[in-house]
């Protein structure tokens, strides 16, 4: 019986949110074209599209880029349409 006790609140320790790798480094990232008004996407330049894309080409995912989902999707369009015009490689070896 007491040994019953001792192993169930040891297994309830391994829940405690501040054991959980999941609530770790919660930060807020705030969008930047949001939170900077005067930002202005343009599928044109190229340096600027470089920040959202990673060494192989591929799209940052919004975790990374910190974008709300709308920016998000404006960059998606942006990289695609400047990938057609070659501006940005589809993949990079
Ligand atoms: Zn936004």
């Amino acid at each position: 019986m007491a040994d019953k006790k001792q192993n169930r609140r040891n297994n309830n320790k391994n829940y405690d949110e501040d054991y959980n790798p999941r609530f770790r480094k919660q930060r807020k990232k705030v969008c930047i074209m949001c939170s900077d008004k005067n930002f202005e996407l343009d599928y044109k330049n190229a340096d600027q599209l470089k920040k959202f894309v990673n060494e192989k080409g591929k799209i940052l995912p919004r975790r990374t880029t910190g974008a709300c989902a709308k920016h998000q999707r404006d960059i998606t369009t942006a990289v695609k349409r400047a990938r057609h015009i070659a501006i940005l490689p589809y993949t990079q070896n």
